[in-house]
């Protein structure tokens, strides 16, 4: 019955079952193993024989209530939540790519993925080929090569705030036998879901919107169920697994042996378990996500529009503005609202960028989005640092850029504050 909830409803009830007389609140199950009296129960679980909790890093009963809210807002099959959206990113790429294999990715994603796919996963031999958001299919599908295992993508992307064309993508993915993989962080569960329209696996770094208070880092991978892992290029997917005495995750969990190899093996060896304090500390801001994200989005496109009109602005992202590149995607894919997020320029670069930062009265500069109070960042100095400039222009951003992480306030106030800031 709760999985045919609306997703407003899908946030605010626990999807949990309930016995009599329990807690009205999820409990924080702060521990880290687990009683039994028999052994060989304990064996039959190490085996996955038996389902049951025995060690915290591979499951515990709060972070699993946050994993199967997730799951379900987002129509997967299963989650596996992790310490931080970039362990995320790497374990949902560790689960299928070896040394040897290739990846396609958007250029225009966070930062510290762009790196972590072209520095990081590439010392490891994992290859990478990026292409711009405004590529053709054919285009996206001349980088494919036979070692390719994934495209990569974000549904919205950070800072550039192109929206992905999931249409174009996931019939690339399709023709080239690999799963689309999107992370879906700026969009959130409420205003886009990335299943619907042809992603394998979604990725969130749970800290931005889920938490929504900028108070716990943690990420999660969801798993659709809907990628055939037995098409010849996972073998580590389909063939008896020798680290886990010779199980077949394709045999053994059928739909869902991309999430289970996730757990089973992912996690149990690179250990990026996410802390059950956080996962209630998610499950509490999951409960008011719809309404946060519905005040996001009104805010943002309010302040865009004003800054889109002010003189001292060169030029403004926003995916909900109908002068925006992106307009029409969003339209199509963002129903709702275009999240809280706006990158713009101030007219005479980078300097006068910086140095609007500096005015603002109370909007601070933070490295941080997805929080309810209002903040700023210069990605040309903060994020995107380390990048070349040929590639901080490829990942969307120009040096004159400004982040604006639009808040919950009064809007008014928010405007107040840039328009004595851009005088
Ligand atoms: N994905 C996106 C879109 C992000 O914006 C970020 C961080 O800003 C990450 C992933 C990484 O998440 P975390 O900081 O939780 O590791």
């Amino acid at each position: 019955m709760k999985k045919n909830f609306k997703v407003e409803t899908k946030l605010v009830q626990s999807l949990e079952e309930f016995k009599e007389g329990e807690p009205r609140v999820y409990p924080l199950v702060q521990s880290t193993t687990y009683n039994y009296k028999d052994p060989d129960f304990v064996a039959d679980l190490f085996n996955l024989t038996e389902s049951g909790y025995f060690y915290s890093r591979i499951g515990n009963p709060t972070v699993q209530a946050f994993e199967n809210k997730i799951a379900q807002l987002e129509g997967g099959v299963g989650a596996v939540a992790v310490s931080s959206g970039q362990a995320a990113t790497t374990m949902a790429i560790l689960n299928i790519c070896n040394s040897g294999d290739h990846i396609v990715a958007c250029s225009t994603i966070y930062g510290g993925t762009f790196t972590l796919l072209s520095s990081s996963l590439k010392k490891l031999g994992i290859d990478i080929s990026f292409f711009g958001p405004d590529s053709s299919e054919n285009e996206i599908l001349a980088l494919f090569k036979d070692n390719t295992k994934a495209l990569f993508g974000e549904s919205i992307g950070n800072p550039g705030l192109n929206v992905l064309d999931f249409e174009k993508l996931s019939n690339a993915a399709k023709k080239a036998g690999v799963p689309f993989i999107v992370d879906n962080t700026i969009a959130t569960p409420y205003l886009c879901r990335p299943i619907e329209h042809g992603a394998n696996i979604v990725i969130h770094s749970a800290t931005k919107y889920i938490d929504g208070q900028a108070s716990c880092l943690g990420g999660i991978v969801v798993d659709a169920g809907n990628f055939n892992w037995n098409n010849g290029k996972f073998p580590g997917l389909v063939e008896p697994d020798p680290s886990y005495h010779g199980l077949s995750y394709h045999e053994a969990f059928k739909e869902a042996a991309y999430i289970a190899k996730a757990r089973t093996h992912i996690l149990r060896d690179f250990g990026a378990a996410l802390s059950a304090f956080n996962a209630f500390i998610y499950l509490r801001g999951l409960e008011t996500l719809h309404v946060r994200m519905d005040r996001h989005s009104e805010n943002a496109l309010k302040v865009a529009e004003f800054l889109e009109g002010h003189e001292n602005v060169a030029w403004v992202n926003y995916p909900k503005l109908k002068s925006d590149k992106y307009y029409a995607l969003a339209d199509k894919y963002l129903e709702k609202g275009g999240s809280g997020i706006i990158l713009f320029g101030i007219k005479g670069g980078a300097k006068e960028g910086l140095e609007f930062t500096k005015k603002l009265n109370w909007i601070n500069n933070v490295v941080h989005l997805g929080d309810v109070r209002t903040c700023v960042l210069h990605p040309g100095s903060t994020t995107h640092r380390q990048l070349t400039d040929e590639e901080q222009i490829a990942a969307g951003v120009r040096p004159e850029a400004i982040r604006l992480n639009v808040g919950i306030e009064n809007v008014d106030d928010i405007i107040n504050d840039l328009k004595q800031a851009l005088q």
